[in-house]
């Protein structure tokens, strides 16, 4: 190629880049809004429809207790125009807000979490407020209406629009609560077992027992796990709980040990609602026998 088709050809990249970089502003024109977990992606996006677009800084996979945000994930949050926090002391928000408020002073904080009673979680420091409140059908409601009250007052030329999502998204939350006290229904009372203390909130919605291998943010000692297989065999414990990334071999182990069946259900996937489900369907089947 000679140099003057080289010119020509970089002037026509340099034209289409930034066509696409007008065609990118465009887009920008709607509401950028942080969370921390995937679970509040779904709400968030439930609420604020086409007009938003969510980013959760937690990513798939990554615990919401010891995952470390890079410097451009944090920069990448002045971008956005509100961010949404779970707001009960999830370790991403204790250790990183801060800093994310120093480099976007501006940037508007939801707390979601507001009104909701907590319940005590025991951890190295005594007993703390368990902070995985989104378990549980009427703690996402509250959730929903903070939600709707933080981005109304920050948008109110799509406060109407938001409403009627909103009426939309509880409905769903109400219907799926229905469904799981019915896929629930006889096994009230019942224990079981979880590695990772996340669904409190979920007993508390349907009258179960939650044991957990890990007491707060300690990691078990073999000592631990043995009292707690001894504690869910007697409390007849026919299911045990994993975070996915859990492995198998252990989790195997540690279901055999009570007589139960390990599961895998996910506390911090997007579709937090199906996750709920799963988990109902898994305890009902474990109770009578047929998983
Ligand atoms: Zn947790």
């Amino acid at each position: 190629m000679n140099k003057a088709w080289t010119a020509i050809l970089v002037a026509v990249i340099v034209i289409m880049t930034s066509l696409a970089g007008c065609i990118g502003e465009e887009e920008s024109d709607s509401i950028k809004v942080a969370v921390t977990i995937l679970p509040q992606k779904q709400m968030d996006k439930a609420i604020g429809g086409d007009l938003i677009e969510v980013t959760a800084l937690v990513p798939s996979g990554q615990s919401v207790h010891d995952f470390t945000p890079t410097p451009s994930l944090i920069a990448k949050m002045s971008q956005s125009d509100a961010y949404v926090k779970v707001g009960t002391g999830v370790e991403f928000e204790t250790l990183y807000m801060n800093t994310i408020l120093e480099q976007n002073p501006g940037l508007t904080v939801i707390d979601s979490s507001i009104g909701i009673e907590m319940l005590p979680l025991l951890d190295s420091d005594g007993t703390v407020d368990d902070p995985h409140i989104w378990t549980n059908f009427t703690n996402l409601e509250v959730m929903a209406n903070n939600v709707l009250a933080g981005l109304s007052e920050l948008f109110p030329e799509h406060a109407e629009a938001f409403a009627v999502n909103h009426t939309i998204y509880v409905q769903t939350l109400q219907d799926a609560r229905n469904t799981n006290r019915d896929i629930l229904s006889g096994i009230e009372g019942d224990a079981f077992l979880v590695y990772h203390p996340s669904w409190s909130y979920f007993s508390q919605e349907y009258g179960l027992t939650m044991l957990s291998v890990e007491k707060g943010d300690k990691e078990p000692t073999a000592i631990s796990i043995l009292e707690v297989i001894d504690e869910a065999r007697n409390a007849g414990v026919t299911v045990v709980v994993f975070p996915p990334q859990f492995d198998r071999d252990t989790a195997e182990y540690i279901a055999d040990e009570v007589g139960g069946e390990a599961v895998f259900v996910d506390p911090l996937i997007e579709d937090i609602i199906a996750e709920i489900e799963a988990l109902a369907t898994h305890l009902s089947q474990g109770a009578d026998g047929s998983g």
